[in-house]
């Protein structure tokens, strides 16, 4: 048996199978629960999210197939919120993420690939990278808030590309004051965050966001994490959900097991 995954794209968004294949490729790999995020329409066009009139037939096919499939397993309606995207409506539960920073009246992505970044930072922000992390990480302090999650997505994906191409120092004061912000901010709502293993998946990372360190400060907060894939295809519903866990079992920090444990 394992632990379920919340964040899940299918064909609504950027992920490459239905709804139908990812529900059935949970069921063999033995979730109980699988939770739907596509990629909620966005206030312009990023060319990767939903768009606004696909909404209601996602959502009928969801309702749709938590009916077709309920003695086998729990399926739950969900949306990853961008800052920027439009508001959500009716929805299981949210996950909050960050993918742009609106800098001078440009949307600049956030996990597009390291020489984007690299290009982002030295023409927008003079080559400052800890001025990037600010703005980046004073709209993750805001978006429970914005989104209304309940869950807040790869809290540091501005690491995403950090190990092909090092560009930040997590340890550097800045960086440190930046994250300790958000978490200050984000302490004071109810919202928990993921151990997300997508960026492994797809081969940018060797391990999940958020970093080592910034999971043990989290941690204090006494709050449970949830794993979650991030997947985009049928391989990847629960990838390294046994290493995750394990991890987290050692460090003794607490994750849920089921949804219902925070909606
Ligand atoms: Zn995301
Ligand atoms: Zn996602």
């Amino acid at each position: 048996m394992s632990l379920s995954s919340y964040h899940t794209h299918s064909k609504y968004s950027d992920g490459k199978n239905t709804l139908e294949e990812m529900v059935q490729s949970a069921i063999e790999k033995g979730c109980k629960e699988i939770g739907f995020s596509d990629h909620a329409p966005m206030i312009f066009d990023c060319g990767w999210s939903m768009k606004q009139e696909q909404v209601e037939s996602y959502k009928k096919e969801v309702t749709a197939l938590k009916e077709k499939y309920k003695d086998k397993i729990k399926i739950y309606l969900g949306i990853e919120q961008d800052y920027f995207s439009t508001p959500a409506e009716g929805y299981d539960y949210i996950i909050g993420s960050v993918h742009f920073i609106l800098k001078d009246g440009e949307y600049l992505p956030n996990d597009l690939s390291a020489d984007a970044m690299k290009e982002f930072v030295d023409r927008c922000y003079g080559g400052d990278v800890y001025a990037y992390c600010e703005d980046y990480y004073k709209m993750m302090a805001d978006i429970v808030r914005v989104t209304k999650c309940q869950i807040v997505g790869h809290f540091d994906i501005v690491t995403k590309f950090n190990e092909k191409m090092p560009m930040i120092d997590i340890n550097h004061p800045r960086y440190i004051n930046a994250i300790d912000y958000a978490l200050k901010e984000l302490s004071k709502t109810n919202a928990i965050f993921e151990v997300n293993t997508g960026a492994i998946s797809r081969g940018y990372r060797t391990s999940s966001y958020p970093d080592n360190k910034t999971l043990d400060k989290i941690a204090k907060s006494g709050k449970p994490f949830v794993i979650t894939s991030d997947t985009h295809n049928v391989e990847t519903v629960n990838f390294n959900f046994a290493e995750e866990k394990e991890k987290l079992d050692q460090k003794g920090y607490k994750y849920i097991k089921s949804l219902e444990e925070i909606i």
